[in-house]
């Protein structure tokens, strides 16, 4: 089968931990490895964002990325990104034209009107994946919401004319559901881990002072304020033997001119926790697995959060998190079991979960291990790519026959 992924800002070779590079790079970074490791021969289509990037890439798993000329040769804020889609999409429509695909599956609802432009007329079956939800970052963000005006409509066209949507947790079915979806045309497939990086058993990077020293809390995530680190550092007010790690935002040579480390550092000071709070700038993909494993907790408290892979690779790491009971989160994490739910934007409530986990570590190994389980059962890659090809293989029409059609949605 040839598949063809569009992810016109998401390159799956991008560095992850800015601004907009984060869960969506990895996710089809893993999916396309994965598929490709099935024998589908998979291209992802990405907007060219730096001059000296060759036309096309072969990784090693096999998966050829195609870096389309689009606008300018550098990287684009993906909410300027709108102006260039009618090049991205006659780009696509002619390399299709040329060699067609059985199967688009488009990511972010630009890739999803450029995929539904240049291949519903040829006769290509689109299958979409959001990500992210304009109607959903409109709610909470309000005025602050950069996203271009016409997001919402192309949203609900999306909605209306792609062929299947994947959503990635029961949260965004409710939210498809606000949008019009037709639930025969909604498929949940979950976001994987790469369960070879994320695993109980590698090193863990050490703390200065040991293990014994204080408590240490990690947080990992592109520093946008939704993702809730404001509240992570005010909580650790009330947490006098705990630090605070955070990983993700601009490169660490260029965390002085970064207003969002700024805002941080500020908020800290005025807590009086600054010499506890480590703001580390972006981590390497490859460096967070360790990471993770020199935690107590991981604390993951965004406002909203489409689906959230950082608290399942905690898991898979061992480690008991705590999130915001918002998004994907409320699937990945079971309360009490593999970790704390607290309400999103209340730090009092979440310093008390905290407290409570931090003050008993036979209760966060208990957790720490439930997480590993759960993740093992139901978040690998393989598994993940398996259901998302007997989408693809339901749409294309002819089904192996191993393969059973993707269960409908059943919803209360
Ligand atoms: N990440 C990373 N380095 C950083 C910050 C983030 O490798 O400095 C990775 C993180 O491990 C995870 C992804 O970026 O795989 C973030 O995904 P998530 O779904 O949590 O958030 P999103 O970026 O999609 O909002």
């Amino acid at each position: 089968m040839r598949v063809a992924m569009v992810s016109e800002h998401a390159s799956p070779l991008a560095v992850v931990g800015g601004v907009d590079a984060g869960g969506q790079n990895v996710y089809v970074a893993a999916l396309a490895s994965a598929l490709a490791r099935r024998g589908m021969e998979v291209t992802v289509h990405t907007r060219r964002d730096a001059p000296g990037l060759p036309d096309r890439v072969r990784t090693p798993s096999g998966v050829v990325v195609d870096h389309v000329p689009a606008g300018p040769a550098r990287p684009v804020p993906k909410d300027d990104l709108l102006a260039h889609m009618d090049a991205f999409t006659a780009v696509l429509r002619d390399r299709w034209e040329r060699r067609r695909p059985d199967i688009a599956h488009s990511h972010f609802w630009m890739s999803g009107r450029a995929a539904l432009e240049a291949g519903h007329p040829l006769g290509v079956p689109v299958a979409h994946t959001f990500h992210a939800l304009g109607s959903v970052k409109r709610r909470h963000q309000g005025a602050l919401d950069t996203s271009p005006a016409q997001r919402l409509d192309e949203e609900r066209r999306i909605v209306a004319t792609a062929d299947r949507i994947v959503a990635t947790c029961t949260d965004e079915v409710f939210e498809l559901r606000r949008l019009g979806a037709d639930l025969d045309r909604v498929t949940i497939v979950p976001c994987g881990v790469d369960l070879d990086r994320f695993r109980p058993d590698g090193d863990a990077e050490p703390r200065p002072g040991g293990r014994g020293h204080r408590h240490r809390l990690v947080t990992v995530g592109r520093l946008v304020e939704r993702k809730g680190i404001a509240d992570v550092v005010a909580a650790l007010a009330g947490l006098e033997d705990a630090e605070l790690v955070v990983a993700g935002g601009p490169h660490p040579d260029h965390l002085g001119g970064d207003e969002q480390v700024a805002g941080l550092r500020s908020a800290a000071r005025r807590g009086g926790v600054a010499a506890r709070v480590d703001l580390r700038g972006r981590v390497p993909h490859e460096a967070v697995a360790s990471l993770l494993r020199s935690a107590d907790v991981v604390v993951c408290a965004p406002w909203y959060e489409p689906f959230g892979m950082v608290p399942l690779e905690a898991m898979a790491c061992g480690v008991p998190v705590v999130v915001s009971a918002v998004g994907g989160l409320v699937d990945t994490v079971v309360d009490g079991v593999t970790g704390l739910h607290v309400p999103p934007r209340r730090p009092g409530e979440l310093c008390r979960a905290l407290r409570w986990l931090l003050a008993d570590p036979a209760r966060r190994a208990r957790l720490g291990a439930a997480g590993v389980r759960r993740v093992r059962e139901r978040y690998g890659w393989d598994r993940l790519a398996d259901a998302t090809l007997r989408v693809y293989a339901d749409l294309v029409g002819h089904r192996p026959a191993e393969l059973e059609p993707p269960a409908p949605v059943a919803l209360p």
